[in-house]
């Protein structure tokens, strides 16, 4: 267990600014590196096309902002200026493409001012559809993937062959099964797996390539049931709104010591919503799309006509028994403050109780988070 729980945890530091293990694995390998932003980004293509897809989620402090402070305006989160500061000063030198795409205005426009400052380098941008209720988003979505394909191939000199991408999509679906097994486990025995050794299992799954991180995660996963511990009492809590700039694994921490239990939140979420793809459909590429446009999970940051939003995060804290709700949302985020002023409401309305954090991710002080959150469960508990 030492072991893998070790490997996790060194992939999950080396993914804040280092990125020793990609330098590696690309000497190793000869091949290409494709890191993305998040929130979501179809893997499997990238990997039937001899990439490694590596997972940018920020530097969380491990950096100063100076050069990318220069560049962008104060009021922008700072996922976004962390991963242009590790672009301008060289950390992401290993990758060949750089994928962003059209979660917010701000990835948005961190595509551009990232092109701009690095003319030599492919700046990419992915664009997802907005109405998936059309009948012209599938194929839309279709398209964009055979852009991107077209792209990566200027790299490789190879096309993309369907029967690849089939053995890497059934690769991905095994990732975000043992990925889901490993919530499954944490949502019923809280106490014996803390957060932040968690966390680290899921953010190593978004930097080691797929064939080595799906053995590790079996035998992680295997070796999970045998630990021992008394059981706490903690109440019962989902954190929203972690899902693209992540909070400081120390927030998560102060959360868990002031007495919660966080059955569900949205670190990463990107890379474990799209379910399992169908593996069976004539066209991989449509299937990778179409699990894109048709799911529903009430996944925060994203819109779709058919979700009402408010009844699903009712609907999700009622199935996994939540006795209270923590908005957790990076400092100017705007997709993180849209779904907590939607949320709030229909909380008030159930009498769910919610308590607001907001947080950057190189903040290193949680005592009043901590506090915050103490007075939240104790009003819990002795309500
Ligand atoms: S943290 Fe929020 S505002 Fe910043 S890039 Fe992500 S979604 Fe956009």
């Amino acid at each position: 267990m030492n072991g893998t729980a070790d490997l996790f945890a060194r992939s999950a530091e080396d993914s804040y600014a280092t990125f020793e293990s990609v330098k590696a694995w690309k000497k190793a390998t000869g091949r290409p590196v494709l890191g993305y932003f998040p929130v979501y980004f179809p893997s499997e293509i990238a990997h039937a096309m001899g990439f490694l897809p590596v997972s940018l989620l920020g530097a969380s402090g491990r950096v100063g902002l100076d050069m990318a402070t220069a560049h962008t305006q104060s009021f922008v989160c700072s996922i976004s200026r962390s991963v242009f500061q590790l672009s301008l000063q060289g950390n992401l030198d290993v990758m060949d493409v750089l994928l962003f795409s059209n979660i917010c205005d701000v990835a948005r426009n961190l595509s551009g001012i990232t092109k701009r400052n690095l003319g030599d380098r492919r700046i990419e941008y992915l664009h997802y559809p907005i109405n998936n209720t059309s009948a012209h988003a599938v194929p839309y979505l279709r398209e964009e993937y055979r852009r991107l394909a077209d792209i990566l191939a200027g790299v490789t000199h190879h096309p993309l062959e369907p029967e690849a991408l089939r053995r890497s999509m059934e690769l991905y679906n095994r990732k975000r099964a043992l990925q889901e097994q490993l919530t499954a486990f944490r949502r019923a025995r809280p106490g014996l797996l803390p957060y932040t050794e968690y966390y680290n299992v899921l953010r190593a799954g978004g930097m080691l390539p797929v064939e080595e991180y799906l053995p590790a995660l079996e035998s992680y996963l295997a070796e999970l049931p045998s630990r021992e511990g008394k059981p706490k009492d903690g109440v019962k809590v989902m954190v929203l709104g972690n899902f693209c700039e992540q909070p400081p694994v120390m927030l998560m921490k102060s959360i868990e010591d002031a007495g919660c239990f966080i059955l569900h939140d949205e670190a990463l979420v990107g890379e474990r919503w799209l379910g399992l793809a169908d593996l069976t459909a004539a066209d991989p590429l449509e299937s990778l799309a179409r699990g894109y446009v048709q799911n529903l999970e009430p996944m925060t940051v994203r819109f779709h006509p058919s979700v009402n939003k408010q009844k699903a995060l009712l609907d999700r804290a009622r199935t996994q028994g939540v006795e209270g709700v923590v908005f957790a949302t990076p400092k100017f985020c705007e997709p993180a403050l849209y779904d907590y002023m939607i949320g709030k409401p229909a909380l008030e309305k159930a009498n769910l109780p919610y308590l607001h954090i907001e947080y950057e991710e190189s903040a290193s002080s949680f005592e009043h988070a901590r506090t915050m959150v103490e007075t939240f469960t104790e009003s819990i508990l002795f309500d």
